[in-house]
């Protein structure tokens, strides 16, 4: 274990031994207690002023407890086999829940006070929430009552979240016997999805093959729950006046139909360039077309660099530095107050992620640090979320750090990009560069367009339903196909089991958690088309992305973007992102 690449949580808190922090946890609790005596009930006579002090005060029970709670969640997922961190993990979620629930009247009477009153939200005493109470107040016309919301939440847990349990239990129980180096082996889901990126092309095939073969079997169960939830959510859509399945999406999010429209027009416009990457990347790993188990595989012959966590120290920061010393400064900060782990150690948590401490003014990053350029990668990506947290949390009330899905990304992708240009500039050979381009045009591919196939499936479900049809598994997977076809043209050879691909997706069976795919497309196009108006206006550009980020929640994407001169409700500046990405791929062709 190197001491440098783990994290040191002790900053979150005044002291760290678990009685004093399970005293916080109570604490906090007494508090929104306190505060639910104040103000249950009251909302609706508060005057401006009064108004302003509660919302003050409620972003400051948060920010007093949040380093407790973080410290609780952090510890847990540094080590899940602590037994101290278990239950100090198991106590932070038990008052999160708690406080959740003594506050959840404020919403509500707020959301009454305002549609009764609209002219409140423009008052200068709360002009800091001004966005944050506009937010509530477009929830309200599609709230139900206080009884009604809790007998939907009680239908869910035995309704929805049923089928969502059957799947995930589904994923997690079946075994798979497959040969492996002359070996019968039997796997469970989650070896089998690590055999997908396996370097050997046949084993790929198979491991896909199996998955999918005994995914199609059960296709009455998966239709059936997929049924279920889509004509759910076509009776809450009633019952909500939602005009339209997406709203409730397009509400959550903060985004309109209009920008998500021209979106989607450019994708299905610009497939045809990603099939050019796709057989550019077939001709790279020397295949006539690629299959479907090839997309994500990793190309023959690659260079093996490895970097020391020093050396990716000192890349990031370099790369981030280029586009703006502040913020190539705090980078250096994560690393040098030890807010990132990337020790490799027994207990800790899969995956990476950042979590944003806005009382510190800072975050905390993990990752599990193997020395390789997808590392670094990962790196770039947590730490712009982390320079997105240092700069919204020095300009914003805590009610305005609530990042919507469509703009969480802007930070972490542009930070990959940045170390991408950074990487490209001092690469020596032509192998090093097309190990570069397709680790982000790979991601690129993914992101925007295949995700997109499941948007155009999801609209589909919805329109077919609404027309009266049946959906049974091969009616499903037929559109799934289709879908799929649109994005990828006959750019592929997919194995015929693929079909069944829409099976394996947990989301599909969430409760509300409809039109879940279109922000991953929006994340990644609108990260592309700012990088190519970086490219076009140079040190220009530098504090409109930095205004971007401090925005935080406080504007609608739309109308920020607006502000600094994009229009993301028109094509044209989706085709910018498309542009960016023809650039890479033409950079790529250049060096077969
Ligand atoms: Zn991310």
């Amino acid at each position: 274990m190197t001491e440098e690449m783990v994290w040191d949580l002790s900053q979150l808190v005044e002291r760290t031994d678990s009685a004093w922090i399970q005293r916080q946890l109570k604490l906090m609790v007494t508090e929104a207690e306190k505060f639910r005596d104040k103000y249950r009930g009251k909302i609706a006579g508060l005057e401006v002023k009064s108004l302003a002090e509660m919302l003050e005060a409620k972003d400051g029970l948060y920010l007093r407890f949040e380093g407790a709670l973080m410290y609780c969640f952090l510890m847990y997922y540094a080590d899940s086999t602590d037994a101290v961190a278990k239950q100090l993990n198991e106590a932070a979620r038990k008052t999160i829940a708690t406080v959740g629930q003594e506050m959840a009247f404020m919403d509500i009477e707020l959301g009454k006070l305002l549609s009764e009153k609209p002219s409140l939200i423009n008052s200068p005493a709360v002009a800091e929430y001004k966005h944050y109470l506009e937010r509530i107040l477009r929830r309200v016309p599609h709230m139900l009552s206080e009884t009604e919301e809790r007998l939907l939440i009680l239908k869910d847990k035995n309704g929805i979240s049923a089928w969502e349990m059957l799947q995930s239990d589904w994923l997690s129980t079946r075994t798979f016997d497959i040969e492996i180096e002359g070996e019968m082996k039997t796997l469970p889901y989650g070896k089998m999805v690590g055999l997908y990126q396996s370097p050997n092309r046949d084993l790929r095939r198979r491991a896909r093959q199996k998955v999918y073969e005994n995914l199609g079997k059960d296709k009455i169960v998966w239709a059936s729950a997929l049924r279920s939830v889509c004509e759910d959510h076509i009776q809450m859509c009633k019952l909500r006046k939602y005009p339209d399945p997406m709203t409730q999406s397009l509400i959550a999010n903060d985004i309109s139909k209009q920008a998500i429209e021209s979106l989607m027009k450019a994708i299905e416009k610009n497939a045809v360039l990603y099939q050019r990457y796709l057989r550019i990347k077939a001709k790279l790993m020397g295949l006539p077309k690629l299959a479907n188990y090839d997309l994500t595989a990793p190309l023959p012959e690659m260079p093996d660099k490895k970097y020391s966590w020093k050396e990716a120290r000192q890349e990031i920061v370099t790369a981030y530095t280029g586009f703006d010393g502040e913020i190539g400064r705090w980078i250096d900060e994560m690393f040098a107050r030890h807010h990132i782990d990337g020790d490799i150690r027994k207990g800790k948590t899969a995956g990476a992620f950042c979590s944003s401490w806005i009382a510190g003014k800072s975050a905390y990053v993990l990752q599990s640090f193997n020395n390789r350029m997808g590392d670094l990668f990962t790196q770039a990506h947590e730490l712009g979320h982390a320079i997105h947290a240092y700069l919204y949390s020095r300009a914003q009330k805590l009610g305005n750090c609530e990042i919507g899905s469509c703009i969480a990304e802007t930070g972490s992708i542009f930070g990959e990009l940045l170390l991408a240009e950074h990487l490209l500039s001092k690469i020596k050979t032509k192998k090093e560069r097309q190990a570069i381009l397709v680790q982000i045009l790979d991601e690129f591919g993914i992101a925007a367009f295949q995700v997109s196939a499941r948007f155009f499936l999801e609209k589909e479900l919805y329109s077919s339903i609404e027309q009266g049809k049946f959906l049974d598994g091969e009616t499903v997977a037929k559109m799934w196909v289709a879908a799929r076809d649109r994005i990828c043209g006959d750019a592929i050879d997919w194995l015929d089991v693929m079909k069944w691909e829409w099976t394996k997706s947990p989301h599909y069976y969430m409760a509300n958690y409809r039109f879940y795919n279109y922000p991953y497309v929006f994340a990644q196009l609108f990260v592309y088309a700012l990088y190519r108006l970086y490219k076009e206006q140079g040190k220009d550009f530098v504090p409109k992305l930095k205004r971007i980020l401090a925005a935080g929640s406080s504007e609608s994407p739309t109308k920020l973007s607006a502000e600094l001169g994009f229009d993301i409700t028109a094509e044209t500046f989706w085709e910018k992102g498309m542009k960016q990405a023809e650039q890479f791929i033409t950079m790529l062709e250049g060096t077969i």
